[in-house]
């Protein structure tokens, strides 16, 4: 069974194509530029070498015609014929309180990801040209949507709630609904196989650290907590975004700078977090790099990361009656050990206990806390595309 997951942003296109008898990728690739000057595809058929091809490449439709091509192509190919194609996967990033799991799409699905539009604005339309595009292409083939929000479904309404007046929340659904849910299930769920104890029996919190970043309290294998809200804005300091700022702060700021809403918005989102305070980059790398070169603000700037997880893993702990295990993924997660260390360093008394042997890994599943520690510290890669197939592969074979 051959599954193709498709991850949509506004001018690009990610995918893997999935041979589900054993999990193995067997291509993947990114069509970027979409609509702009300058676009491409990069097509990797597992084993061999990438195949870059600039083509004009108008809108979401062309670039899935161009990825089907490249899935067909003789040499660098991966399928003889689109009817080995059993599914579509598609990351779809917000599915508000209507889905708690991937569904099958219908135009049911359809039109709920459509209102949904107004709460992921930059997000939802682009995930949606994408389906479109497969509905176009493949007009009989089962289409699947994972949501990055569903796992976050299962927090209590004391933890999704804001304290602004009730009647929004009726109105509007102004309330936390988080992302980056798919990778949070992900590791949790890996964490607890490689420690070989029932996701179940486990407080676990899941440190996804990327260019943006997301913590999450995993209680029983459920979402019961995650520092991001109604937006990927709030929680800790990212790459360019602030994380949690005193919400006054953003009418204070317009008007003194006499900036409207899109533009304060632009900074908050843009101008802020790593990049806003180092003047440096928004890349960990460069403020590690800068920061031992003596460059104070970048400093304080990883300073900031690190104090700012350190607080929200304590506040989850406290939130699960403790925590058993600590998992750390994404580009930041899975690949620095610094910032690993920088933020277990002061963790000691909740029972963490870091081996700074095992912590100088990359990229690589390991367990990097002591054997006494009482909480089990792991790096585990992320793979949402890998639940996405999954996922896809279950609800096709349902309706069958
Ligand atoms: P995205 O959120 O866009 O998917 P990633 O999960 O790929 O991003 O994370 C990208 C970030 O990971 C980079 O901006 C960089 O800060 C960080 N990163 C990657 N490798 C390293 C490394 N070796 N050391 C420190 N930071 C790293």
């Amino acid at each position: 069974m051959k599954i193709l997951v498709v991850n949509c942003g506004s001018s690009s296109l990610k995918y893997q194509l999935f041979d589900m008898t054993d999990e193995s990728v067997l291509a993947k690739g990114l069509v970027e530029r979409i609509g702009i000057e300058g676009a491409r595809i990069k097509h990797t058929k597992t084993g061999m070498d990438a195949v870059i091809r600039n083509t004009e490449i108008s809108n979401h439709k062309v670039a899935f015609k161009v990825v089907v091509e490249a899935l067909l192509d003789d040499s660098h190919g991966a399928l003889k014929s689109l009817d080995e194609l059993s599914a579509v996967g598609h990351r779809v990033v917000h599915a508000g309180e209507k889905y708690a799991g991937s569904v099958m799409i219908t135009q049911d699905v359809i039109d709920a990801l459509e209102e949904c539009v107004p709460l992921a604005p930059l997000h939802n339309p682009a995930n949606l040209m994408g389906i479109y595009a497969v509905t176009e292409a493949l007009p009989n083939i089962p289409q699947v949507g994972v949501f990055d929000t569903a796992f976050h479904q299962t927090m209590p309404g004391y933890a999704y709630m804001y304290g602004v007046p009730y009647h929004y929340y009726e109105k509007y659904k102004v309330r936390r609904y988080g992302f980056h849910g798919t990778s949070h299930f992900y590791v949790s769920r890996r964490a607890a196989e490689i420690l070989g104890k029932p996701v179940e029996s486990l407080n676990i919190v899941t440190c996804h650290m990327g260019n943006g970043s997301s913590i999450a309290a995993v209680k029983g294998g459920k979402s019961v907590d995650t520092s991001m809200g109604f937006s990927p804005l709030p929680g800790v300091i990212m790459g360019t975004r602030s994380g949690d700022v005193d919400p006054l702060l953003v009418s204070f700021l317009s008007d003194q700078e006499g900036i409207d809403n899109k533009a304060m918005s632009h900074v908050l989102n843009k101008e802020s977090g790593l990049l806003g305070i180092s003047g440096v980059s928004s890349d960990l790398r460069d403020i590690e790099e800068a920061a031992d070169a003596g460059n104070q603000r970048a400093r304080l700037a990883e300073d900031m990361l690190y104090y700012g997880v350190r607080k929200y893993i304590g506040s989850y702990a406290a939130a699960m009656g403790g925590m058993d295990v600590l998992v750390f993924t994404a580009g930041i997660g899975e690949n620095s050990g610094r910032a690993r260390e920088g933020i277990c360093t002061g963790l000691e008394f909740m029972g963490v206990k870091l081996d700074l042997e095992k912590n100088n890994v990359r990229g690589k599943e390991r367990i990097i806390s002591t054997d006494d520690s009482r909480v089990k510290v792991l790096v585990v890669p992320t793979d949402e595309e890998l639940v996405i197939a999954r996922d896809t592969k279950k609800i096709a074979m349902d309706r069958n």
